[in-house]
């Protein structure tokens, strides 16, 4: 064995409201755990998608709403005063090992040059949202375009006008049946002629008198000087270009989930969410754990991140201190 050689009891790979939950309970636990928080890992600052946003009005303990780069920040300071030790650093790889059991099983994680060993992980790396990269969409996000209704919805910028939802899917549809407690009208442009989304979803969409669908639709550019105006569409049956003025753009075209660094080592849905077995963060692989939105897919939230980290952690600990089968 060599003088660098390191064996960590839980290694944290993530930055979000998941992997910060996680190191502050797993800090306090006294498993000195390490964190690699990335290196705009997917495409996203340290911090996770809140770095992303503006105001986060629905984080409990802040009544006045926090601004997501701010809650990001504090959350890391909260998980070093806690005892974790961050890395910014972006995993590349991981060997999850083939079998054994505790104490034996152990596990390897690669970032650049390091190559640490561990007991356990904690994976919570989130998803990305997809985006349609139009014109427009760069200089207007966050001023009238969203990834996220259920976060942004409400803000006053939306408040009583036509908001645009771009999907078909079971998000486009929650989402736009979300909008319509805020809008004036909600208006569902469909790329094809039909809803991927489920029966139920599809039925309460196409019952609602405040939402319309235009179908065979795609959008072109987001139209606005400081604030998004309009959406310049075109009917791609019939080729007419139209423009809807709108006070909102919401993305719903599915997300990303971080986990292709996994190389298939751990069971994952046909999108490439994380497996975990029900009520826990227990993945297909014993001593690996997955929290926040790396393997959940319909909530999405800062406030259910945190939680299932905070699971993980206690999951993590109670797998530690387990006597070696
Ligand atoms: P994420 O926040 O997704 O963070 C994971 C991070 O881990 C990644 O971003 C990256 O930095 C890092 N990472 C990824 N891969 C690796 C790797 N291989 N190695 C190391 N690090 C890696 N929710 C709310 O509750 N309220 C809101 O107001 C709200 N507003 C939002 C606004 C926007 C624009 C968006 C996009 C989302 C918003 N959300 C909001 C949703 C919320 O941000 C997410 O649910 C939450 O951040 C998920 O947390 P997470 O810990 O799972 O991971
Ligand atoms: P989906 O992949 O199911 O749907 C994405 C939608 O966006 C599709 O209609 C797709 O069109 C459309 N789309 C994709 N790319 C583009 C593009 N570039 N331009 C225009 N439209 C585009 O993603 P969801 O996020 O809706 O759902 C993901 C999973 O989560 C699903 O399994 C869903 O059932 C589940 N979910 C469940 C919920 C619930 O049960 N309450 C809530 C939310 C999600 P096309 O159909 O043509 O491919």
């Amino acid at each position: 064995m060599t003088e660098d050689y390191i064996m960590e009891n839980l290694i944290i790979i993530g930055s979000g409201p998941a992997a910060h939950t996680a190191a502050i309970y797993a800090g306090r636990a006294k498993l000195d755990p390490l964190v690699y928080e990335g290196m705009m890992a997917g495409g996203v600052a340290a911090g996770g998608q809140l770095t992303t946003t503006t105001e986060v009005e629905n984080y409990p303990g802040f009544p006045c709403g926090i601004r997501g780069p701010e809650l990001m920040v504090r959350m890391r300071d909260q998980s070093m005063r806690c005892g974790a030790r961050i890395e910014t650093q972006t995993v590349d790889n991981v060997d999850l090992g083939t079998g054994g059991s505790r104490p034996a099983r152990t596990f390897k994680v690669f970032a650049g040059s390091e190559s640490v060993e561990t007991r356990s992980i904690i994976v919570a790396t989130g998803a990305t949202a997809k985006r349609m990269a139009i014109p427009g969409e760069e200089e207007l996000w966050q001023k009238g375009i969203s990834a996220c209704a259920v976060c942004d919805g409400a803000l006053p910028i939306f408040r009583d006008k036509v908001l645009v939802v771009i999907g078909g899917g079971d998000t486009a549809a929650e989402e736009a049946l979300f909008l319509t407690k805020y809008a004036s009208k909600v208006i569902i442009l469909v790329r094809r002629d039909a809803l991927r989304a489920s029966k139920a979803m599809q039925e309460r969409v196409l019952g609602n008198k405040k939402i319309e669908v235009r179908w065979n639709i795609n959008a072109l550019a987001a139209v606005g000087d400081k604030k998004l105006d309009a959406v310049k569409v075109k009917n791609n049956k019939t080729g007419k270009e139209s423009t809807i003025e709108a006070g909102g753009l919401f993305y719903a075209i599915g997300r990303l989930p971080n986990t292709a660094f996994l190389n298939g080592q751990l069971a994952l849905d046909d999108v490439g969410y994380i497996k975990t077995t029900p009520g826990t963060t227990k993945t297909s692989v014993e001593g690996v754990f997955a929290a926040g939105d790396v393997q959940d897919k319909i909530c999405r939230q800062a406030v259910t991140a945190a939680g299932s980290g905070c699971m993980a952690a206690l999951e993590a600990e109670r797998y530690l201190s387990e006597p070696a089968k």
